[in-house]
């Protein structure tokens, strides 16, 4: 396996001031040096509480949003670099799905010129094979060429999201960032949402930035699993290394909070103690100092960092 995407201390910091036009008082450290891999063909989930920086980190190396400091390599070239035309054209090689498709899907247009826009835009095939290619992706995706000519209203919410992930496939696109994409839907539904990526995964070769605060959904897609607190990634590891032994006490709280369907896998449920803390104002040192049942004095002071404690598991704690 070779990296498709390589993210490298990215950062994205939102400027607060107290009036529109006053000075910038303080940042809002939504993401804070945050680096990770994300192999050709595999998926990668990243998993946490809303407000980590999850989906800002999907937002970020997308450049939906501008990030503040750090490279993302992808296909050989820096994203953060490039200029806007060329980042343009990069968009139909990574492409993203969104949580909610309703909102994401203009209401006033059929469905057929939804799924053709990024055709148009990326200025890919002629306008009958555009055409075709609408048909054949609404088939691909488990819907008819009848509902081409439906409008976004018309469709139920798994609907709606098979077509949000038609849209991000019509480009045939190498990396696919899904944030959230099945938390709109009904549990039933999900299923059925996440076994159509996998298979999509499979037939097209897609590579997966799985996002979501869901540790089960995660871990029905995922081959690893990334761990989000307050901007930070503090635990990364294969799924299986996951789930059997998490190493970090954050990631160690969220897990007990769900049950495994392995009967083995049995833990004590940890509760939290207090709020997760406002990332304007992140504690010193670890930022889950003030919420760890294990911190120790240097906790306080000192940032861990993330270290290797067996092959592919990473965790960012001074206990290891
Ligand atoms: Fe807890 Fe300290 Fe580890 Fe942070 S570094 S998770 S505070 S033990
Ligand atoms: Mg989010």
């Amino acid at each position: 396996m070779s990296a498709l995407l390589e993210v490298k201390g990215l950062k994205k910091y939102f400027p607060i001031r107290d009036g529109v036009l006053s000075k910038v008082q303080s940042h809002v450290k939504a993401v804070d040096d945050v680096s990770f891999v994300v192999q050709e063909g595999e998926t990668l989930g990243i998993v946490g509480e809303s407000g980590c920086g999850k989906s800002t980190t999907g937002r970020a190396i997308m450049r939906l949003s501008e990030p503040t400091a750090g490279e993302v390599w992808f296909q050989g070239q820096n994203l953060i670099e490039l200029k806007d035309d060329a980042m343009r054209k990069m968009r139909r090689d990574l492409q993203i799905v969104f949580q909610d498709p309703f909102a994401s899907l203009n209401p006033r247009m059929t469905v057929g010129a939804i799924l053709e826009e990024p055709l148009k835009i990326h200025g890919l095939a002629s306008a009958a094979e555009r055409k075709e290619r609408v048909l054949e992706i609404l088939k691909i995706v488990g819907l008819t060429e009848q509902h081409a000519s439906y409008y976004p209203h018309q469709f139920s919410g798994g609907q709606r999201q098979r077509i949000g992930i038609a849209r991000a496939l019509i480009t045939k696109p190498k990396l696919v960032i899904a944030d959230e994409p099945v938390s709109a839907l009904d549990v039933s539904i999900q299923s059925q949402i996440l076994n159509l990526m996998k298979d999509l995964q499979e037939q097209f070769g897609l590579t997966y930035l799985f996002i979501s605060h869901d540790l089960s959904v995660v871990r029905h897609i995922s081959d690893r699993v990334g761990v989000m607190y307050l901007g930070r990634l503090v635990e990364l590891a294969p799924k299986g290394l996951m789930y059997a032994n998490p190493l970090h006490p954050y990631t160690r709280a969220l897990m007990s909070a769900v049950p495994s369907p392995n009967p083995r896998e049995k833990r004590e449920r940890i509760i939290l103690t207090g709020d997760v803390p406002s990332p304007a104002n992140p504690p010193t040192g670890c930022a889950f100092h003030t919420r760890c049942p294990v911190a120790i004095e240097s906790c306080k002071s000192e940032r861990p960092v993330m270290k290797e404690t067996q092959e592919g598991h990473f965790v960012a704690c001074h206990l290891y």
